[in-house]
């Protein structure tokens, strides 16, 4: 059986983390389906589960190859965001976070301050109540 499976599977391209994300979200997206009685989420999870499906069986291993990459790299970006927002809602009550409007970098100030004029690393001031 095992050996069938991998003589199925040769040359195609398999299972990655973007595969994984996508069956997560069908399941989710199934879920909801389910849950709230909205048919067209339960296409839109079967969708899901037939390209996660799709890609696995696919025989393009360099063109999925790329898909991985990108998804990879939008993961690196979303990721930190998510990192930073449960220290900001840790923080919300001493802190305000602003964004530079410059350079994007995100900045700290303690609250209850007044109107402050603040610094970012990248040269850029920019004035904000606290
Ligand atoms: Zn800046």
């Amino acid at each position: 059986m095992r050996e069938r499976l991998a003589r199925f599977m040769y040359g195609r391209y398999g299972q990655d983390g973007l595969n994984m994300a996508l069956s997560v979200a069908a399941l989710l997206v199934y879920g909801l389906s389910a849950v709230l009685r909205i048919w067209p989420l339960y296409g839109a999870a079967l969708l899901l589960m037939a390209v996660a499906l799709f890609r696995a069986l696919s025989r393009n291993v360099e063109r999925r190859r790329r898909e991985a990459a990108v998804y990879a790299r939008l993961r690196g970006r979303v990721r930190p965001f998510f990192a930073n927002l449960s220290q900001r809602v840790r923080q919300r009550r001493t802190h305000r976070f602003y964004r530079c409007p410059s350079c994007g970098k995100q900045l700290r100030v303690p609250r209850g301050k007044g109107k402050i004029s603040i610094k970012c690393p990248c040269g850029t001031a920019f004035v904000r109540k606290t």
